[in-house]
Formats: structure tokens, C-alpha cells, sequence
């Protein structure tokens, strides 16, 4: 059996339901009636099925990272722009759109996700992500550019 982000995701928002359904009924026994000093383990249990329902959603971004595929070229991108970054004193910066990144990304392997498959005359295959793949554009003449699917882009 295989645990998917979706399954996840599912139970959060049934964690998120019970959450809401306890409060509800919390809202029963508000302070000055008999009941409500007896509740206090209930309202306990309101917020931790809320943040149960967090972890879960926590849980199913981690998953969805373990799918994607990063880029891995030998240096930094910016995700929009491709090779417009300088990096200076620790901090690296896009020229076009001013984003920036803490560290030296220029000098770092690419981490973002691979979302283009380039395969060039010869019929070398390479996976890269969308800023590389703008840079690759200019450089790599006669070069076929394919688009991944989004939930293929692990394959
Ligand atoms: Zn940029
Ligand atoms: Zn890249």
C-alpha cells in the first residue's frame, strides 16, 4: 500500500470537521453553566485535533517534496528569469526581478523542481527545471524542449 499527499490531505479535513464538531458542541456549555468546568479535557481535545489536522497537511507538503525531482545543474537559476543572478556577500540576487535568495545560490547545484525534459540533437535527455530551461533555450540550438506533466515530473 502506498501513502499518498491526497490521503493525507483527506484526513486532515476530516480532522478539520471533527475539530469543528466538538467546538460546536463545546459551544453548549459556555463559562458560568455546570458543564463548562467539567469540559476543559474537551477543549484540550478540540486543539489537538486542530493541530492534528496541521501535522497532517504538514505531512502530506513533505510527501509531495519526496516526488519532486530536483533540477541538480551545477549552479543556481532564478525560477522566472534563468541566469540572471549575482551572488555578493551572501546573498544572492536576480538583476531582472531583484528576488533574493540567502547563500550563495549562484555556486550551489539547482534545487528547484524539474518540470522540462531537453533532448538535444544527438538525443541527450536532460531534466531541468524552468529556469534552466530559459538559459538552455539560447544556448542549446536544434534542441527539443517537453513540458512535464506536473504529476509525471517525478517519472
Ligand atoms: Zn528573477
Ligand atoms: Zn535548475
Amino acid at each position: 500500500m502506498t501513502v499518498t499527499p491526497a490521503q493525507l490531505r483527506a484526513l486532515a479535513g476530516r480532522a478539520d470537521a471533527l475539530t469543528a464538531e466538538v467546538r460546536d458542541l463545546l459551544r453548549g456549555a459556555p463559562p458560568g453553566t455546570p458543564e463548562h468546568d467539567h469540559l476543559a479535557a474537551a477543549r484540550q481535545a478540540a486543539g489537538l485535533l486542530s493541530r492534528g489536522a496541521e501535522d497532517l497537511r504538514l505531512a502530506a507538503g513533505e510527501l509531495a517534496r519526496l516526488h519532486v525531482q530536483p533540477c541538480g545543474m551545477p549552479w543556481g537559476v532564478c525560477p522566472e528569469h534563468g541566469n540572471t543572478l549575482s551572488s555578493r556577500a551572501g546573498i544572492s540576487t536576480c538583476r531582472v526581478c531583484r528576488r533574493e535568495w540567502s547563500g550563495d545560490r549562484l555556486g550551489r547545484p539547482c534545487e528547484e523542481p524539474v518540470t522540462w525534459k531537453v533532448v538535444d540533437r544527438v538525443g541527450t535527455e536532460t531534466r531541468m527545471c524552468d529556469g534552466h530551461v530559459l538559459g538552455a533555450r539560447a544556448a542549446v540550438a536544434g534542441a527539443t524542449f517537453i513540458r512535464l506533466e506536473e504529476a509525471g515530473a517525478h517519472q
